[in-house]
Order: C-alpha cells, then structure tokens, then sequence
C-alpha cells in the first residue's frame, strides 16, 4: 500500500502558493494507491455547493486524480466542518468519519483531524458543538450562498475562530484526550493534524504523528509505504 497523509493546507483565493503545490503533487504523485486529507483542506467551506472558482478548481483537480486510480479520502477539519457526501461524491472520493480507524502500515490506526484533541480549549470546544449540530448545519444550508459566505467571513473574524493560522493561537493537544481516543478506539496509533506541530511523538508503546500545515513556503505529508512511514516536508516556490 502507497498512501499520503495531508492536512491543514488551508486553500482559499489568497493561497496560489499552496494550490499551485498541491496541482504539482498530483501530478508528480502518479503511483499513490491513496491519498487522505485529515481536514482543513480548506480555510473556510460554505457548502457543497459553492461555485466559486477556487472550489470548483479544487474539485476538478481531485476527481482527476480519482480518475487516475488514485482513492481519495478527506475528513472535515474545524475549518471545512461543512464539507459533505457531494464535495466527496464530486470528487470520486469518500467522506471519512471525524475519527476513523484504517489499518495503516500494518497497524490499526487512529485518524482524526485533531481539534477534538485540544479540549483545553473550552472556548473552540462550545463553538465546535454548536456548528457540528445537525439542526444549525441544516439551518445554514437553507441560507443562499451568499449569506453563507458573510457568516464564514464573520465567523472567522470572531475570537472562537481567529484568522490566524500561526502555531502559537492554536491549542496544542490535551495528553489525556490523546491517551483517551487511542483506549477508546482500541489503537496504539493515532495521526492528526491541526495543531500545526508536524512531529512523531512516543505515546506509551505507541505513536501520535503530527502533520504539517502547508505554507507559501513550505509542505508537508506522512508517507506510507509497505510498513512504512515517513513524515516530510518539501519547499513550496
Ligand atoms: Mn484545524
């Protein structure tokens, strides 16, 4: 099995950096069985039915790559929490759960996108129950887009959700929340993104990898190959 592990490219109109470096993974990843997105693919997601330009260059870019052979897997990160079945449908691809466990380099693996972890964060944690509750998300879709587009620009500008991406305004991981999910699912492993500290941390007998967020300068992704797994960035120009 060939598969990378990305997150945290936080893709808008303002990123040309970052997407023109995802276009030249695709096309330079040409033998990858999979590719999983562990969330925030997006800075902000509006609905499976944006059509503005940076979703539907994003979307015909990944279902090409479907196309290709390759599978894609993405779970919403804090950001995209909108994102659904039509982005993954669009895309040829599949929606993964907010914790998912796949087997991964031999090993059954825990993979989140991580802001579950951080529950120090009592604040984000409110805010996350609020927008994951099926009746406010059914309750935004029935808005038009452009009223949804005014609420992810006001969101992003209110203290629970800062616009900054910078490693420091993000909470890092809970150690008990850590140990918690990785009883509660039965694993020894865990990979996460979302606190921006891509790393490879001893928990117990096992491990949590840390993605990377992708920057104007540089990415990051976790590769697996056979019972391998290697954690790397690479220079955007
Ligand atoms: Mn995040």
């Amino acid at each position: 099995m060939h598969r990378l592990f990305i997150s945290d490219l936080h893709l808008s109109e303002d990123t040309p950096a970052i997407e023109a470096a995802l276009v030249a993974l695709l096309a330079r990843e040409q033998e990858l069985d999979a590719l999983i997105i562990l969330g925030d693919f997006f800075e902000a997601w509006v609905g499976d039915d944006d059509d503005a330009p940076l979703a539907d260059r994003v979307r015909s870019q990944l279902f090409e790559f479907s196309r290709r052979g390759c599978e894609i897997f993405v779970a919403r990160g804090n950001r995209d929490f909108m994102l659904g079945e039509q982005f993954a449908s669009d895309i040829d691809g599949t929606l993964l759960q907010d914790e998912t466990v796949m087997e991964v380099a031999g090993r059954p693996t825990l993979l989140l996108h991580g802001d579950t972890l951080c529950t120090d964060d009592v604040d984000y944690q409110q805010f996350r129950a609020l927008v994951h509750d099926p009746a406010w998300q059914t309750e935004m879709m029935a808005k038009p887009l452009e009223a949804r587009r005014e609420l992810a620009r006001q969101l992003r500008a209110m203290s629970v959700d800062a616009a900054s991406n910078k490693p420091e305004d993000i909470m890092d991981v809970n150690q008990a929340a850590v140990e918690q999910q990785l009883q509660a699912a039965s694993v020894d492993r865990i990979v996460h993104g979302h606190t921006h500290r891509p790393a490879r941390h001893a928990v117990g007998s096992g491990e949590r990898i840390v993605l990377g967020d992708w920057t104007a300068e540089k990415g990051w992704y976790l590769r697996e190959r056979g019972n391998d797994l290697s954690l790397n960035s690479f220079a955007i120009d």
